[in-house]
């Protein structure tokens, strides 16, 4: 085991006054959370506005570090060395030790950035950096120094212990999951609703999801499809609860009823209202789409008013103003466009018309539902009551 500890740095949740508290318990759950999927024992405490993760038992040091990366509200992972205050000689040698270690090639050049805030500590933080700075060019030869831009900046933290160390790992950034409600996710199997999904979370905004389903249209894989999707995006939210709605009767009457070039809009206006009242029975108090403006004629501004208008809680569109590009690095970046882009069919993609209108006209497309108006009432009421829970994790 080459490291103890872990030093957890977060930012944005530092600065919440009188708050930070809460975000700080926050993260400390969501880490011990994440820190269950890999093998070994873990203590997480808090001190003084700093958090370690100090291992208790062997681990594998990519898996932890691997873990750690995908909990929000972690800006940096520092592996560390932590030492007991045992003279400020032993400390000299042991920091020499510990920058041995670290770096096997010693051609770098470095700074020492002593920080005390045990004021008792006999030697001032100006003084520790020249002597470490010292004891570093005379046990390695090769470093040099570097005080405006070093490949190596050497943090020592004097408190009741002593921290050492000088790698600091990029973590997700955003707020612990808890911080902030849930809100209800439309997730489809696509691109990019499970990187709104993501996107959200990563506000401390704690996720459900809803998946409108067409058997036999769409198939039991593109079903198990968004099934993990939803596991890719539970890594980083933790366990996230999909609702699987029975889709198929709702949009063959649809189909039957309304002009087919208003059937993306008006099966998106019903796709809308269903997550709303399964956000209502949750407890959810937002909805998440993967809606980005002009991507897809369902997504002009025209069509958003449209199918916005049935909403009553705020929804939620955080990658509106992407381009498609830009929505795919994120995919990739965390993980589902491999998944994103197998191809089975979503949907929508069934009961596509061939010209689908880009400018619905809202009274148009209310009186076109009033056409549904036998039926549909009852169909929601089933689709709700008779749709699948999974939970994916
Ligand atoms: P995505 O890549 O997320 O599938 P898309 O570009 O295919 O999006 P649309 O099919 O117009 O866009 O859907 C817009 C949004 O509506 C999606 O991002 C998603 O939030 C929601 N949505 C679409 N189809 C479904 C579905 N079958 N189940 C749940 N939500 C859906
Ligand atoms: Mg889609």
């Amino acid at each position: 085991m080459r490291y103890h500890s872990f030093l957890v740095k977060y930012a944005e949740i530092g600065t919440k006054g009188k708050n930070r508290y809460i975000f700080e318990d926050a993260l400390i759950r969501q880490i011990k959370l994440h820190l269950k999927k890999v093998e070994g024992e873990f203590a997480v405490v808090k001190e003084q506005g700093r958090i370690y993760v100090n291992a208790k038992s062997d681990y594998d040091y990519d898996e932890v570090i691997g873990a750690l990366k995908k909990v929000f509200g972690i800006v940096g992972i520092c592996p560390m060395t932590q030492l007991a205050d045992e003279g400020y000689e032993k400390l000299r040698k042991e920091i020499v030790k510990f920058i041995d270690e670290e770096y096997p090639d010693k051609h770098f050049t470095f700074k020492v950035r002593a920080k005390r805030t045990n004021k008792h500590y006999p030697v001032t933080s100006d003084e520790i950096n020249a002597d470490v700075g010292y004891d570093i060019l005379t046990a390695f030869p090769e470093t040099k120094v570097d005080v405006r831009n070093p490949e190596v900046m050497i943090h020592i933290e004097v408190r009741q212990q002593i921290n050492v160390y000088s790698k600091v790992i990029k973590g997700a950034g955003g707020m612990p999951i808890g911080t902030n409600g849930k809100a209800m996710l439309l997730l489809s199997g696509g691109i990019d609703s499970p990187v709104a999904g993501y996107m959200i979370a990563k506000r401390g905004v704690m996720i459900e999801a809803v998946y409108f389903h067409a058997p036999p249209y769409t198939s039991e894989r593109a079903k198990q499809k968004v099934v993990d999707l939803a596991k890719i995006v539970a890594g980083y939210a933790g366990p996230i609860k999909l609702h699987v709605i029975n889709f198929t009767e709702i949009q063959l009457y649809i189909y039957e009823q309304c002009p087919h070039d208003e059937l993306t809009i008006i099966m998106r206006r019903y796709m809308m209202r269903i997550a709303e009242r399964i956000a209502e029975e949750t407890g959810c108090i937002g909805l998440i789409t993967g809606e980005s403006i002009g991507q897809v004629a369902s997504q002009t501004m025209f069509s958003l008013q449209v199918t916005n208008e049935v909403c009553n809680l705020p929804v939620y569109r955080p990658v509106i103003g992407f381009d498609k590009q830009e929505i795919i690095d994120l995919s990739e970046e965390i993980g589902t466009f491999e998944t994103s882009i197998l191809p089975y069919e979503d949907c929508c993609t069934i009961f596509v018309a061939k010209h689908p209108v880009t400018k619905p006209n809202i009274n148009v497309i209310k009186k076109s539902e009033t056409k549904l108006s036998e039926k549909i009432d009852e169909m929601v009421e089933t689709a709700i009551r008779t749709r699948e829970e999974i939970i994916c994790h």
